[in-house]
């Protein structure tokens, strides 16, 4: 609990904004300031080459990916039928090319989850196989898909808590290796997500409380016994690393694009953001790979602004959305995080260029006009990316640049979403976009 609500108020007047439910937009004074980062480009590139050590693992482990070769990637779309749709309906253009980094396609959990979550996961596989076994880092990893393995793997456990998709991802990529794995489900986790866990022999604990809640729970349990891993969505510095991977992936998917970012060609990018992990994560790796050009601007629920809260007032994980007197209720289950991470917003203090928040009925908006204009499908958090274009462009004072920007929004989740809760989000935006706004 903060004690000195008045000063905050008094010393940052968005915060009052936010109080009372309205949209803000917060550009981050020390964007591009020069800091010393405890991590580094080397961390980024050792964690790239775990992804790679395990790519003949997923291929023998998860079939989907044998087309990639075991590398989980998604593609950068272009979404120009889109950009003409929002610019149709608002009246405003939208200057520069719009694409969309559809990690809703990820494989195994279909969302960013696949790039964090299952990067710890690996870590911890690695770790125990190369003290326990005669496994080198040479070997051809598909070994680590056999018997063996599994019943080795067996002896140790994983733990997380989580609003649903980290639980996903961790659990069926955990319960794979043969892992005895937990997730500790906190009260907005979809039915869906329980039940497809289940399915995985993943035991599921659910509470009837926040995120913060289930985190600390299962941080609580997994201490009573050192095989078990636990998996912390505030504080981990491996989910940070994993998610980073995708700066190297990016720079690539640009240049095959014709793009690369600079001063003059601005690549912006929109990252929903719950405990601030995944965005941070991206966003770190990105401009850790490309240092120009690359401006992340993070998205969150009006009655969720954890991260922009905690990085606005400096206070990060030390402050709640509670402690302003907000409910913490969204639709967008993977963003109902109350408290932010740890570490995710200390390293974007000089990275992150800025944040806003929307209101719920607009994420289903753009889901809806997503499908219907490009085919694809996202789940609710996944959209929030799209309501931050127009509140940054209008504060970007370089129309020249901007006239060349590349926007890049980053859907972060969808294809394990069964198809009729998919459809009733899609109705639901539907009746939304036809009440004229
Ligand atoms: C987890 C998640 C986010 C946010 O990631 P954080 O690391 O919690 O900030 C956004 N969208 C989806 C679909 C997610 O699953």
């Amino acid at each position: 609990m903060v004690n000195n609500l008045s000063e905050l108020l008094s010393e940052y007047p968005l915060l009052d904004k936010i109080r009372h439910y309205q949209p803000i937009y917060w550009q981050n004074p020390d964007f591009g300031k020069n800091a010393q980062l405890p991590l580094s480009r080397a961390d980024v590139f050792d964690a790239a080459a775990r992804f790679e050590r395990f790519a003949p693992y997923f291929e023998v482990a998860f079939p989907e990916t044998v087309q990639s070769k075991g590398i989980l990637e998604s593609p950068l779309i272009d979404i120009s039928d889109m950009q003409t749709k929002l610019t149709d309906l608002s009246g405003k253009p939208i200057p520069g090319n719009l694409y969309l980094k559809a990690d809703s396609m990820l494989p195994i959990s279909g969302s960013i989850k696949s790039r964090g979550g299952i990067y710890e996961v690996l870590k911890f596989a690695e770790k125990i196989a190369l003290q326990k076994t005669n496994l080198t880092y040479m070997d051809d990893y598909s070994v680590l898909a056999s018997p063996r393995f599994h019943k080795l793997f067996s002896n140790y456990g994983i733990m997380v808590g989580s609003t649903g998709n980290l639980g996903l991802s961790i659990g069926i990529a955990a319960a794979s290796f043969g892992f005895k794995t937990t997730v500790h489900m906190s009260v907005d986790a979809r039915q869906w997500k329980k039940d497809l866990l289940r399915k995985h022999g993943v035991t599921v604990v659910e509470y009837d409380n926040d995120v913060s809640y289930a985190i600390a729970e299962g941080r609580k349990e997994a201490a009573k016994d050192p095989k078990i891993h636990f998996i912390d969505d505030e504080s981990s510095r491996d989910l940070f690393l994993g998610y980073s991977v995708a700066g190297i992936r990016v720079q690539k998917q640009l240049k095959d694009l014709g793009i690369k970012p600079s001063k003059e060609n601005p690549v912006f990018v929109y990252l929903p953001a719950g405990v601030g992990g995944s965005p941070s994560g991206v966003s770190f790796g990105l401009e850790t790979i490309m240092p120009e050009g690359i401006y992340p601007v993070f998205a969150e629920p009006d009655h969720v602004t954890s991260v922009t809260v905690g990085m606005m007032t400096k206070l990060y994980d030390k402050i709640a959305v509670a402690d302003l007197g907000l409910d913490g209720k969204t639709a967008a289950d993977g963003l109902a995080v109350p408290r932010s991470s740890k570490i995710a917003g200390r390293i974007m203090d000089t990275l992150l260029w800025g944040s806003e928040s929307f209101e719920d009925d607009d994420i289903y908006r753009y889901l809806t006009l997503l499908e219907d204009t490009e085919g694809i499908k996202v789940e609710p958090s996944a959209a929030a990316g799209f309501t931050a274009i127009y509140p940054t462009i209008k504060r970007f004072s370089d129309p020249k640049a901007l006239s060349r920007a590349t926007h890049i929004v980053w859907a972060t989740g969808g294809n394990l979403v069964p198809e009729e809760e998919m459809n009733r989000y899609y109705q639901h935006g539907k009746e939304l976009l036809a009440v004229k706004k």
